[in-house]
Formats: C-alpha cells, structure tokens, sequence
C-alpha cells in the first residue's frame, strides 16, 4: 500500500512582491551638451558680441567667435532649439 505524501507542508504561493518605485531624484538640473560646453567655454577679451555687439568675454565654444551665453541661448531659443 502506498504512502499517501499527506503529511507535506503545503505549497505556499509567495505573493508578488509590489515593483519599489523609486523617488525620482530630487530636482536635479541635468544640462545638455551645449549647455554643457557653454559652461566651460574661453573666456578673452571683450569683444563685441557676434549678436547683440556689446562687449563679451565668453567665445562661442563652436565658432570661437565672441559671444554671451545669455544671446547664444536666447538665440536657441528663438529658433526653436534645445539648449
Ligand atoms: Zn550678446
């Protein structure tokens, strides 16, 4: 006569573990590519500013001509591009 396996523990069905979301991180300024070459740019002499002609000390990282950051992203802006 076969033993019946009845005295097994019974199979227990581990629930789901509910997906930790995690906090988004706390409002931290990620800078794009050209923002980020902006911020490490030349710096010279004033020159005038290819767009507003007032005296700049910041160079356009991509032309290397003279130019605020201020005007480059106002710029952007304006065309409709990304900063
Ligand atoms: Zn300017």
């Amino acid at each position: 006569m076969p033993v019946e396996p009845s005295d097994l523990p019974p199979t227990t069905t581990t629930p789901a573990t509910e997906p930790v979301t995690k906090k988004a991180p706390s409002k931290k300024t990620h800078r794009s590519e050209r923002a980020e070459d902006w911020a490490h740019t030349r710096v010279g002499d004033p020159w005038p500013c290819d767009i507003c002609g007032h005296n700049a000390f910041m160079r356009d990282p991509y032309t290397g001509r003279p130019c605020h950051l201020i005007c480059a992203k106002t710029q952007a802006h304006e065309r409709g591009e990304q900063w």
